[in-house]
């Protein structure tokens, strides 16, 4: 689609609102469809931390894309900020993780990558964060770890396609399946009637294995639910984010403080249940003891697009020409995103891509014989 062509990217999640903006940028004429409103589910519901939870018990793969995003993410959003008046409030506060069980496969990783990762006595981290409880024996911090405002983020990527004359946004428009012409994908059924283009990418997150399974292809991305709670506190309340015990806090730049989350494999169900309200509290206080005190203000349940390793599909669908994947990000899709999404402009443009492409190729990893 060298800057030129007609595409379809089916999903407005994070990954579909990037995926246009690159290809609308590049001067293609995009069409972004969302079976509801643009941005409202995972990529709404996410914590936003820019970085894996833990980056060092993933592939190279997630690094790679993982280490590209985080670079572009601070200009990213001062130049969405600059567009849209909509600020997604990159917030670099670093990240604290307390009594790791893998410590030195942590710091042996930092070196190998050149991450800024360091072992910290657990009284400094007292002090630089004095709500956090104590009786931690050990820390590591990373302090160039942000959290970007991830409601925000897409709001303000749906104003800035909103303002591009090459793109146009279609809300409430469910697609049901794609159209093959001569062994190629030349558009999609919709509610809203059959929508033609020259490229077609499949960007819808959790239900992206579903609209597979109508071209015969077994794609492994499955719905993997995750709740989060919301606590409002004052504004220095939680200066970092803190980890421990596979449970987080976020603090946001006005104080609401996010703790997540749940890893539920419960179909497409994403109704908040009362158990992991509970055990969300739990955490909560037993991380941040004043939490005992505060209301909770938010509690939501989102679905993650759960993938073998979390390797999300980047690239062509093989015997299906003019169909592309983006999907598959599972825990780290924000921070994934903008990488992502350049790659796979990159690879439809034919430019020389920003990373190696091949651990994300589909070819290989999806059964094409269902
Ligand atoms: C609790 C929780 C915490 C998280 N924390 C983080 C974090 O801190 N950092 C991080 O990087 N990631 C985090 N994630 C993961 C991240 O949110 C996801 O990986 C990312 O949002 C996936 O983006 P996406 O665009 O692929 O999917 P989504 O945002 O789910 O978007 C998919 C879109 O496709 C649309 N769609 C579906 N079916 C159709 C159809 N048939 N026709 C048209 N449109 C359709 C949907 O309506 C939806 O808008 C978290 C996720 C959860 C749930």
């Amino acid at each position: 689609m060298s800057s030129c062509g007609r595409g379809i990217v089916v999903g407005g999640g994070a990954i579909g609102l990037f995926t246009a903006l690159s290809l609308a940028r590049s001067g293609g004429r995009v069409e972004l469809l969302d079976l509801g409103m643009l941005g409202q589910e995972s990529s709404w519901a996410g914590g936003g931390i820019v970085s894996p939870l833990y980056p060092w018990r993933y592939s190279p793969a997630v690094t790679a894309l993982a280490h590209w995003s985080q670079g572009f993410y601070p200009g990213l959003a001062a130049q969405l900020f600059a567009q849209t008046e909509i600020d997604p409030e990159v917030h670099v506060t670093g990240l604290y993780w307390l009594d790791l069980d893998d410590e030195d496969e942590a710091l042996a990783w930092a070196v190998r990558e050149h991450r800024s990762l360091q072992r910290v006595d657990v009284a400094d981290v007292q002090r630089a964060v004095p709500a956090l409880t104590d009786g931690f024996g050990r820390a590591v911090h990373m302090a160039d770890v942000a959290n970007v405002r991830n409601p925000r983020l897409v709001k303000a990527l749906r104003a800035a396609l909103q303002q591009m004359p090459n793109v146009t946004l279609h809300e409430q428009c469910a697609v049901s399946g794609f159209i093959r012409e001569s062994g190629r994908i030349t558009g999609v059924r919709t509610v809203q009637g059959d929508m033609h283009a020259d490229q077609v990418v499949l960007a819808a997150g959790a239900w992206s294995g579903d609209l597979m399974k109508t071209l015969g292809v077994e794609l492994p991305v499955v719905p993997v639910k995750g709740q989060m709670i919301l606590y409002k506190c004052a504004e220095d309340f939680l200066p970092a984010i803190v980890l421990a015990k596979g449970r987080y806090a976020i603090p946001r730049r006005d104080g609401h403080v996010l703790i997540g989350s749940t890893l539920e494999h419960a179909g497409f169900d994403k109704t908040p249940t009362d158990e992991a309200l509970a055990s969300l509290k739990a955490s909560a206080i037993e991380l941040l003891p004043a939490l005992a005190d505060a209301e909770v203000v938010g509690h939501w349940a989102g679905l993650r697009p759960g993938s073998p390793e979390g390797i999300p599909f980047i690239g062509p669908v093989p015997g299906h020409e003019g169909l592309w994947l983006n999907c598959g990000h599972y825990r780290n899709g924000l921070v994934l995103a903008p990488a992502s999404c350049q790659l796979l402009a990159d690879l439809m443009l034919g430019r020389e891509p920003i990373v190696d492409p091949s651990p994300y190729a589909p070819a290989g990893r999806l059964d094409l014989t269902v």
